[in-house]
């Protein structure tokens, strides 16, 4: 274990030490397992896309080896690895979402699978130019789910998405040709760009990276966002708890975490099935307690308000409490560490994905067409494991922490019509948010997304950023585990308007908001592009006129690098707690923290310690506003 524990969460601390006793192996240990990282790659500067290699550049100038065998410069080197981190987050996002579309694809009627919005699902068909007159629901929306099927991989034209943007945005991607074409193809061109003896030159190699990232904000992500609402409900403000004790002491405990919605809200709907219930009680336990984690964790708290068991980093602390009779997974960010931890527990750790097989884990393949029934005999795996617990060695922390969840972009904009002026202004716009911004009520708006990174403490450089933006009327917007970390803290409360400065406080009584708001998981993100967007347009601006900025301040994962991208080529400057491997480089350094903004409005920052770079988004929010001369 390490000595450095580096928590801020007392949750965290108990469970630790616990794990401790049980001779559990967690996140903290490989850490300090791990020693110093690999200086090459914690630079960038090694390669091994070919066999001649790997190779690695000195970090020294004029010492030791300068090029690659093939003559490739730390600079193609450290845009390459770059480029490659982003397609691979992009194909992540991406293919998340075709899966989506392929369930919006076969939903019906009396399918498991339903059409739960049918108002957004006509506004996308009318957006896309689908017929909608006197046609069957489920015709429109196999149509819907076939148009966006070939975003993926159409041979012509670009995203249609991209006609969400401001204009002015529209232009700036024509300009520098970095409008995204079809999903896939983005992927695939950036890997064919980065292989041996193709593209060299950092400048070319981060714009395709830019044009691929946008294909997964205004692509993938968006699609994925879109029709997880038409199919499963946009959601809508909820309460809920969070933090790991909202595990039951007395229930069949189910851990959901991944990240595909068709999968998890199956399980919501079969973990409320009587008769699974009923077995839960017959086997000794008061019922079902289904508890998410991570984006999946995010998927179902914004629509039902389940309860989150906690982010990234306490996926092993859940297991650790002992109680957790079933860990269920599907894709994306699942330690594969989870299969020997939950050996050691009487915890089922059921993998469901046929993309996501886990050594270690149980196999029970999610199958679309019989979603329902496959989720049910999951969770009857999980409440027959009950009697299985070893009641002596459960210890399940107190803190959970209320949250208020599910601000769509409509549910925000519902909330805005509380504060409308009907007299002179319209409902259902964004026009009261920008009119506060302008009026210098809020200073500006920033969406805090991203993972936990064990460089830095554990939450705490989300928590910090989000404290003091609010403090000086920032208000917040928050996504993926970041928003995980705010419904820990309480910033999702009504009651956090008390830590926001005067202009925010105020905004959050009249419009009846916290002043952190949970706009769902890391695909989610589209959402906030659509939001920034409307501001834009209100004002007949591009995003990058915007007192708006992006961080994620413990990011870790390459989607998290695929999104910082797409934010940054939208407009949005964007602040990152974590420094990106590209130190290699400072031509790629001075490109992504400076030149970038020449040609996309918008740049990356690198600020590790939070407190400087709140300091810093506040300093940029306040150059824009005085830019615009309000
Ligand atoms: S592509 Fe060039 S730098 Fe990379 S491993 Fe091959 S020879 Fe080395
Ligand atoms: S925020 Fe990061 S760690 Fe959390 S679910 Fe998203 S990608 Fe994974």
């Amino acid at each position: 274990m390490s000595e450095e524990i580096q928590v801020m969460d007392s949750n965290t601390e108990v469970l630790l030490e616990k794990g401790k006793k049980d001779g559990a192996d967690t996140i903290w240990d490989r850490k300090a397992a791990m020693k110093t990282p690999c200086g090459f790659g914690e630079k960038g500067i090694c390669c091994r896309i070919c066999a001649m290699g790997p190779c690695r550049i000195s970090p020294t100038k004029d010492k030791g080896a300068q090029k690659g065998l093939c003559g490739a410069t730390a600079d193609t080197i450290v845009a390459r690895n770059f480029a490659r981190m982003v397609a691979a987050g992009t194909a992540a996002h991406s293919d998340h979402a075709r899966d989506i579309a392929h369930v919006l694809y076969m939903a019906s009627e009396d399918g498991n699978y339903k059409v739960k919005d049918a108002g957004k699902l006509m506004n996308l068909a009318k957006e896309w130019d689908i017929k909608t007159e006197n046609r069957d629901l489920y015709d429109i929306a196999h149509e819907v789910a076939e148009t966006a099927l070939n975003e993926f991989g159409k041979p012509f034209g670009t995203l249609k998405f991209l006609k969400r943007a401001p204009y002015q945005r529209q232009q700036v991607w024509s300009e520098q040709k970095i409008e995204p074409r079809a999903i896939d193809r983005e992927v695939t061109s950036l890997m064919h760009s980065t292989h041996i003896g193709c593209a060299s030159d950092p400048d070319s190699i981060f714009e395709l990276s830019m044009r691929t990232a946008l294909s997964d904000g205004w692509g993938g992500s968006m699609i994925g966002t879109e029709l997880s609402d038409i199919l499963f409900g946009t959601p809508t403000a909820c309460a809920t708890q969070a933090n790991l004790g909202v595990i039951e002491k007395n229930m069949v405990n189910i851990l959901l975490h991944g990240h595909d919605p068709s999968f998890s809200e199956m399980m919501v709907y079969a973990s409320e099935d009587p008769e699974l219930v009923k077995l839960a009680k017959e086997n000794g336990a008061d019922g079902i307690n289904l508890v998410g984690m991570c984006c999946t964790g995010n998927e179902i708290t914004m629509r039902h308000g389940v309860r989150i068991a906690g982010n990234f980093y306490q996926q092993e602390l859940a297991i650790i409490t002992g109680a957790i009779e079933a860990a269920i997974v599907d894709v994306q960010c699942i330690f594969p560490a989870l299969a020997d931890l939950s050996d050691l527990y009487h915890t089922k750790f059921i993998a469901t994905s046929p993309k996501a097989k886990i050594t270690g884990a149980e196999y029970i393949e999610f199958v679309e067409e019989k979603a329902l029934e496959t989720c049910k005999g999951i969770i009857k795996e999980a409440v027959l494991n009950f009697k299985n617990r070893d009641m002596e060695n459960v210890l399940i922390p107190d803190n959970k922490s209320h949250a208020n969840v599910g601000y769509s972009v409509e549910t925000i904009i519902q909330c805005l019509d509380r504060v409308v002026n009907s007299y002179t202004d319209e409902f259902n716009t964004v026009k009261p948010l920008a009119d506060v911004i302008w009026a210098g009520v809020l200073r500006g708006a920033a969406g805090i997304v991203g993972c936990n990174n064990p460089k830095v403490r554990y939450d705490e450089s989300h928590i910090t950023i989000m404290k003091e933006l609010i403090k000086n009327d920032v208000i917040v917007v928050a996504s993926g585990c970041a928003a995980q970390a705010a419904a820990k803290a309480g910033l999702m409360t009504m009651e956090a308007k008390e830590l926001c400065g005067r202009g925010l406080k105020e905004v959050c009584e009249r419009v009846g908001i916290p002043p952190v708001l949970h706009m769902g998981s890391c695909v989610d993100i589209s959402r906030i592009l659509d939001i920034v967007s409307r501001v834009a347009k209100e004002k007949d601006l591009d995003n990058r006129d915007l007192p708006v900025v992006g961080a994620a301040p413990e990011w870790m994962s390459e989607k998290a690098v695929a999104i910082g991208t797409y934010v940054v080529a939208s407009g949005i400057d964007t602040f990152l707690g974590i420094t990106p491997q590209v130190t290699g480089s400072e031509y790629f350094v001075d490109l992504l923290t400076n030149r970038v903004e020449e040609n996309v409005g918008a740049k990356f920052y690198f600020e590790e310690n939070p407190t400087e770079c709140a300091r810093k988004i506040l300093e940029r929010i306040e150059e824009k506003r005085e830019k615009l001369g309000i």
